[in-house]
């Protein structure tokens, strides 16, 4: 041990002070005692550990003679992994989930296993640290996002419908064992929300809601600044909340879900089936080009006034909106992020959305409240990923470890 006491309280405070940095800097040592309601005499004990560590730096201030302190964004490395049921992205990022460098490239998550793919994870990882001259002592942690529920404990997927395979496999002990560091797994949409609250659109949001609309629909909750996983992992798991009087029948058995109504497969689905009947000229045409029936293609269709494409586009919003109106009464986020690939619909979906939400949910509710459509685009999940074990490894117990193992000379 250094000359630090290992005491419960002495931990708490320094981690205390190293999260407040970490949410609100750069600011002044009176800053922080303000937002800490600690003594000065113990911020500034603190934060010389915290300097003298190297998790914290000063940094001149452009309008003042003051410096002011921040996260030591080049401390470390963490790295952030996406893996999509297309697409697999990971990138080597800083201490305030900075995306330094990037790779993403196709999969098919349904066909390949658990082993394929995170040997391409290992080597992508490989390719971004050897490029950038990171040393292994040096990456601190790594962060991984899944289209699966996950127990987050075990860093494993659990009944994972569209992973064929990845049932309970050990996702971050494998990767653990390879590099080394600390691995962190959850669910894709918990990860994106995670990146909103850090580096989107979220900044100054207590509590929000996170909409991923991809193939399917999912949700990711923060609460507090934190993730609400739920009593088994499952929170946020929106997609098959009913929409009334709708009776198309889902995967899960049930009828009417969000997702059969509302989810990018069933929009797919739908454009595809109207391509190929004539029905929506502006779709067919696209379809004798080759157009894949995507978002894209359709936010085309609805801003060219298409009468099918538009419909449709409004037609989800409304159902999306429908079910956050009853999680706005419920939750009463100050913030609703809606992100994903099939969020880009245009301006119009996200209105109709909007529309839904502020018709069916209570004014007090909505007073405030704000819905965007997510600006972090691609980068989202590695962003998170990387979010997301820097809140693990940064957290109150973690940092003064950290703290420990610098003054026993562990660490440069
Ligand atoms: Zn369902």
């Amino acid at each position: 041990m250094g000359s630090w006491p290992d005491t419960m309280k002495d931990a708490a405070t320094v981690g205390r002070i190293f999260k407040i940095i970490r949410d609100r800097g750069p600011l002044s040592g009176s800053d922080i005692v303000r937002w800490s309601g600690l003594a000065k005499s113990t911020v500034s004990v603190n934060v010389d550990r915290l300097v003298s560590a190297g998790l914290v730096r000063e940094e001149a201030q452009p309008d003042s003679k003051r410096r002011k302190l921040k996260v030591a964004e080049n401390a470390g490395h963490v790295i952030g992994v996406d893996i999509g049921q297309t697409h697999l992205a990971v990138g080597l990022c800083d201490l305030e989930a900075l995306v330094l460098d990037s790779v993403r490239i196709p999969i098919e998550l349904v066909k390949q296993g658990p082993e394929q793919v995170l040997e391409r994870v290992c080597a992508l990882i490989d390719g971004l640290v050897l490029k950038a001259g990171v040393e292994r002592k040096d990456l601190f942690g790594i962060g991984i996002g899944v289209p699966a529920p996950v127990d987050f404990a075990r860093g494993m997927p659990v009944s994972p419908p569209v992973m064929p395979g990845w049932d309970h496999f050990p996702v971050a002990a494998t990767l653990q064992e390879r590099f080394a560091c600390p691995v962190f797994l959850d669910n894709d949409v918990n990860v994106m929300a995670l990146g909103e609250r850090d580096r989107g659109l979220a900044q100054n949001a207590d509590s929000f809601l996170f909409v991923k609309v991809g193939r399917g629909i999912g949700a990711g909750l923060v609460v507090h600044g934190e993730i609400y996983r739920g009593a088994k992992g499952a929170a946020g798991d929106i997609g098959h909340i009913g929409i009334d009087g709708d009776s198309t029948p889902c995967r899960c058995g049930n009828l009417g879900c969000l997702e059969v109504v509302a989810g990018g497969a069933a929009l797919q689905a739908q454009a595809a089936e109207a391509a190929s009947t004539g029905r929506s000229p502006f779709l067919a045409e696209r379809w004798r080009q080759g157009d894949e029936m995507g978002a894209e293609t359709l936010a085309l269709g609805a801003a060219a006034g298409d009468p099918f494409a538009l419909a449709l586009v409004m037609e989800s919003g409304k159902a999306v909106g429908t079910v956050l109106a009853k999680l706005v009464n419920f939750f009463n986020p100050s913030v609703i992020v809606v992100g994903g690939r099939f969020a880009h619909l245009g301006e119009r979906y996200i209105a109709s959305i909007r529309e839904a939400v502020y018709r069916r949910s209570t004014p007090l509710a909505t007073a405030d409240l704000v819905i965007k459509r997510s600006q972090l685009g691609d980068e989202g999940g590695v962003v998170g990923a990387a979010v997301l074990v820097l809140d693990e490894i940064l957290s109150h117990r973690n940092v003064s470890k950290i703290l420990e193992e610098t003054n026993d000379g562990h660490q440069p």
